[in-house]
């Protein structure tokens, strides 16, 4: 049975039980960790593309070491084909890995970012002990932008307390990070937005946030090091963020840091349940959400310490502002090349998407106050305003959905996440996909490597017709549903989460075309963009994801349109050539009697016939998995 070894961890009581680091002295007692393939050639290294493995009728395992180690560093057959759609970039990362080294991280044979973190967090921790008191504790802000429940921010100010020097904070733009990990110009804007609030609330507290831009990605470890050490700052806390490159990037910067003596605590933060924590029967962790779903709540009802909230750190004493009066006056830089917003798109973007975690929990009040009661029955009606729209703060850490799942349950009539109001209920269970994605994405790393979660989903012959993607992204399909939702996103850098199934689906199912271009797509556009929810949401609408259900779950648009837009409200409001339709006419004007006028007002014919995608798409699937 295969030893999900970091799930083991219990949660060490540093500072308060749910501060977890993701190093536990209960892993030291376990029996050493073997991997068949440990001499692993780095990923990073270049690899010339070439022709696909011979495939093993039996999978890896009965491989011979060498060809499996071969295989392992082959990339996959249609690599150059990513890489020529924009899909892998080769600026940053190598070419698309093989089935064979995906099939790898999903079968344990490699191990894992996370698990290479906990192995280093475990090989350092007696030089970290010997971490001097120096003349300050530093908390590193990155996706957690808020002084409110933030588990490193509060047990970096207890640190800073118990040593009795003062805390520091610092947060670091990467321009190089936002290129590779396809950052929208609107959510750097929001990040950039909220950093000068984040400042001032943090100055009201005697504490210094300095902000820097480091252009070279790998480079941050080294400058993390600089910096500490120009401060005299010998302890370092940060929240863990589960993608593969920043647990790659805290790994170096753990063994980088414990070789100079410095203390690294990375700790669990962004998940209610940190990832690993929960298991099947069988020992593995839960791909299907159902009775994933299930144990996360009864993991909550039986450590119910993890909902209790962090309270913002005391005040700094005053004289840190004279002996690090440099740090307080740091500026917060521009966009960074490439990110910046037009001056009409900043005043828009402004007024749709204000920043900072005040707002974010005025948000949620408001909308446990006004709304969370009947989220049930109107959450999936994208013309109402029936969904919280805390997502972009979710995902920039402006708040913490330990916060959200925090005070919706405490405005139920039960302390029970099952229980009570419907709408309490179902809404708490959809911040639990947020969770759930990222104990995907920590236990299957593969995914964040362009890959499906089932490698043999890779091998499926998508189509790359850019006349059919352009008029996807424009808006322009001649689909009326799927075309409001692209120009909603495209305006406002949001979709509605039913939307986002009916367009990711037709991507992938109507058209055919490789699914992560429109998850590419996506992240560039969206001010919520976040890696695990998105990959999360393209696997399962284009079935290439975990619980993939291919053959049952393709949208046909039509139906999708009557059933969530029955008035054809929300395209009346994005499809203005529409504008003047009737409810019938509007989901299908060509079909219902209306071509001339849609002709008339500049709206295209469907670029596609739905039936007939339907059958060529469970042909390419079938070809592919069966
Ligand atoms: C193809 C596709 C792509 C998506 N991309 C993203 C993305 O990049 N970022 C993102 O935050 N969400 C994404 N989602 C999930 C979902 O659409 C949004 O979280 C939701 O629409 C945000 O609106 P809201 O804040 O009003 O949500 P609410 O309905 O009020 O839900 C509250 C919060 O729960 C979380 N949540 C709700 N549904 C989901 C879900 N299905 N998966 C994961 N988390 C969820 C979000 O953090 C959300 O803010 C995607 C879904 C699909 C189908």
């Amino acid at each position: 049975m295969p030893v999900c070894f970091w799930a083991s961890l219990t949660r060490r009581t540093i500072f308060t039980p749910r501060a977890v680091s993701v190093f536990s002295t209960s892993l030291q007692s376990q029996a050493p960790i073997t991997r068949k393939f440990s001499t692993m050639a780095p990923r990073s290294t270049k690899r010339k593309a070439s022709a696909a493995p011979a495939a093993k009728a039996n999978g890896s395992k009965k491989a011979k070491t060498t060809d499996y180690d071969d295989e392992l560093r082959e990339p996959h057959h249609a690599a150059d084909i990513a890489e020529k759609h924009g899909i892998v970039l080769r600026d940053y990362y190598p070419p698309e890995m093989s089935n064979t080294r995906a099939r790898a991280y999903a079968e344990e044979a490699l191990h894992r970012p996370m698990e290479n973190l906990v192995i280093a967090q475990r090989e350092t921790s007696e030089a970290m002990k010997k971490a001097a008191k120096g003349e300050a504790v530093a908390h590193w802000f990155k996706t957690d932008l808020r002084c409110a429940d933030n588990t490193s921010l509060a047990l970096a100010a207890q640190k800073a307390k118990e040593l009795n020097v003062p805390l520091l904070c610092f947060y670091l733009v990467s321009p190089q990070d936002f290129k590779a990990h396809l950052r929208s110009p609107v959510r750097v804007d929001f990040i950039l937005r909220t950093l000068k609030i984040l400042k001032d609330d943090l100055a009201k507290l005697d504490i210094p946030l300095y902000i820097e831009t480091v252009e070279e990605r790998a480079k941050i470890p080294a400058r993390v090091l600089e910096l500490l050490d120009s401060w005299g700052c010998n302890h370092l806390c940060a929240n863990l963020e589960y993608e593969v490159d920043e647990l790659r990037r805290e790994t170096k910067l753990l063994r980088l840091l414990a070789g100079k003596n410095k203390s690294f605590e990375a700790v669990h933060d962004t998940c209610v349940v940190p990832p690993g924590q929960l298991r099947s029967g069988t020992g593995n962790q839960y791909a299907v959400y159902t009775p994933w779903y299930r144990s996360w709540m009864a993991h909550i009802h039986s450590n119910l310490d993890l909902l209790e909230l962090h309270d913002v750190p005391p005040k700094n004493p005053a004289s840190v502002r004279k002996a690090f009066m440099k740090i307080f006056d740091c500026e917060i830089p521009a966009a960074p090349k490439g990110k910046e917003l037009s001056a009409e798109e900043k005043k828009r973007f402004h007024s749709l998407w204000p920043c900072g975690e005040h707002e974010a929990k005025a948000r949620l009040d408001k909308f446990c106050e006004e709304r969370v009661g009947e989220y049930s029955e109107q959450r999936n009606i994208p013309s109402h305003n029936g969904t919280s729209s805390l997502s972009i703060h979710l995902a920039s850490g402006t708040i913490s959905a330990r916060t959200c799942v925090r005070t919706a349950r405490d405005r139920n009539k039960t302390k029970k996440l099952d229980g009570g109001l419907d709408g309490i209920k179902v809404w708490i269970s959809e911040v639990a996909w947020r969770d759930f994605y990222r104990h995907v994405l920590v236990r299957w790393p593969h995914v964040c490597m362009n890959k499906p979660y089932k490698p043999d989903y890779a091998d499926i012959e998508w189509s790359y017709d850019t006349d059919h993607f352009k008029a996807w992204c424009e808006g322009k399909t001649g689909f009326p549903i799927v075309d409001a939702a692209m120009r909603q996103l495209n305006h406002t850098g949001y979709m509605h989460n039913r939307c986002r199934m009916i367009v990711a689906s037709f991507l992938s199912k109507d058209l055919l075309i490789d699914w992560r271009m429109g998850e590419k797509y996506f992240m560039e556009h969206l001010a919520d963009g976040d890696f695990s929810s998105n990959n999360g949401g393209w696997g399962f609408s284009a079935s290439v994801g975990v619980d993939p259900q291919p053959y049952f779950r393709i949208f046909n648009p039509l139906r999708q349109s009557e059933r969530f837009d029955p008035q054809g409200e929300y395209i009346r409001e994005w499809v203005p050539e529409l504008k003047d339709f009737d409810n019938k006419e509007i989901h299908d004007p060509y079909n219902r009697g209306a071509g001339d006028k849609a002709k008339k007002n500049g709206y295209p014919k469907a670029i596609v016939e739905h039936s007939e995608c339907r059958t060529r798409a469970l042909a390419a699937y079938k070809a592919a998995v069966a």
